[in-house]
């Protein structure tokens, strides 16, 4: 063990820091007794030679006492970085040494000196893009950590929690869910590694902060795939048809029209700074849509009428018959009251006039074709316009108490060939 000390001492500069660590693996702070016992022969003593910053600084005679100066020192940058793990510069090494003769002199000054020049550094890991360190983390878990706080910006906690645990899944994964996503490949392009490494304490990195380096200044490139399912309604179609008992202008629906579903599986890329794409790679209908069917009314609009007459108003009563009135002649009857205001032709025609006319305020006139004439008076609003087609029972109107009137009520007339007929030889409630 001597002559290997000895071979030692005989390289000279940085190979020396070199060979001398890696022979005394276990020296250093925790330097092995159980070895200095093994070396020791009668006569001999030890010295600890101490390298720092690639230099020689000295020789001790006590090992503890260097101990001590450094538990001192690192116990001192504790106070400012707690949670790190301190230790001292990787160049400080401390070696022991067989001796006949201890030539061990200014211990104190040697001390001293170490004390001025040694550091304390933090045992990290380094981030490194492309080859070099660009951050310090405190540990792996960090370093891990900081990855993890990358790939936030594109996907969710959970998913990559599922991303995490899918990894240990050999055989196939479950089908999505509708509503599910699941990460399907995560490509960072750029060179990241990690490696043990010493940092000054203040050097040493939040994962957070060294994320958003990479994110916002060294603009690495991550592309994150993901698969999502997700359930989207079908909408219906509306189909139109015919119905040829219906008068043309009316329509009517014969089938409302009811959403579908699927479930769609979408591929989402999303790339660093590039818009990402979404691109549906599977559909299934779980549902169907139903059709709404829609009839359109083709039967001609009867213009000549039948003869028979249908009241024109929704309910109401007689408030005033045909006959003679406050010295002249109703030539019609009123209908008061009625259950809704709709004013109705009372059989198939044309509507001859519509607009007003003095004392009748708003009113319809419809020729039906056969010799007979209605005369629908004080209307609120009209809905007809002369020359249009009006098949009985059609609404031309509401009630309402326009002209001459001393409240709501429709008054009606019924002639033939221009003689006035009494309605109520005509119609019936
Ligand atoms: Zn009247």
């Amino acid at each position: 063990m001597g002559n290997l000390n000895d071979k030692s001492f005989s390289i000279s500069g940085s190979n020396l820091i070199k060979i001398a660590a890696s022979v005394f693996l276990v020296m250093g702070l925790n330097t092995n007794p159980a070895a200095a016992e093994n070396i020791g022969h009668e006569g001999f003593e030890t010295v600890y030679h101490i390298y720092n910053g690639g230099n020689y600084v000295g020789a001790v005679s006590e090992e503890e006492k260097v101990e001590e100066l450094v538990d001192a020192k690192v116990a001192e940058t504790e106070q400012e970085f707690q949670g790190l793990n301190l230790e001292p510069d990787e160049s400080f090494n401390m070696i022991a040494e067989q001796v006949f003769e201890p030539a061990v002199k200014n211990e104190e000054e040697i001390l001293a000196a170490l004390d001025e020049e040694l550091d304390i550094k933090a045992s990290t890991f380094a981030l490194t893009l492309d080859g070099k360190v660009i951050a310090q983390l405190e540990d792996r878990a960090a370093y891990d950590e900081t990855l993890r706080q990358v790939l936030l910006a594109y996907a969710s906690p959970e998913e990559l929690d599922q991303w995490e645990a899918n990894k240990r899944i050999s055989e196939g994964l479950p089908e999505l869910e509708a509503g599910e996503t699941r990460i399907t490949l995560i490509d960072i392009e750029d060179d990241l590694a990690g490696m043990s490494d010493q940092a000054a304490p203040a050097d040493v990195s939040t994962p957070e902060a060294a994320a958003a380096l990479l994110l916002e200044e060294k603009d690495i490139k991550v592309t994150v795939e993901k698969q999502e399912k997700v359930k989207e309604g079908i909408k219906f179609e509306t189909v139109e048809k015919e119905d040829k008992e219906l008068f043309i202008g009316k329509s009517k629906v014969e089938q409302e029209g009811k959403e579908g579903e699927k479930e769609v599986v979408y591929t989402v890329t999303e790339t660093g700074g590039e818009q990402s794409e979404r691109e549906a790679v599977e559909e299934e209908v779980t549902a169907e849509p139903v059709e709404k069917v829609v009839l359109n009314g083709v039967k001609e609009l009867p213009s000549v009428g039948t003869g028979k007459f249908v009241w024109p108003a929704q309910g109401g009563y007689i408030s005033s018959k045909k006959g003679p009135r406050w010295g002249r002649e109703h030539k019609g009857i009123d209908i008061a009251q009625p259950d809704g205001f709709d004013i109705l032709a009372a059989d198939h025609g044309v509507v001859k006039a519509a607009g007003a006319d003095g004392t009748f305020g708003n009113r319809v006139i419809i020729d039906h074709g056969n010799g007979y004439e209605t005369i629908y008076a004080h209307l609120k609003t009209i809905d007809v316009k002369v020359g249009d087609k009006v098949p009985q029972g059609t609404k031309i109107g509401v009630m309402g108490t326009t002209g001459r009137s001393t409240g709501i009520h429709l008054h009606f007339e019924i002639s033939k060939n221009g003689a006035t007929l009494n309605p109520l030889d005509y119609i019936k409630q």
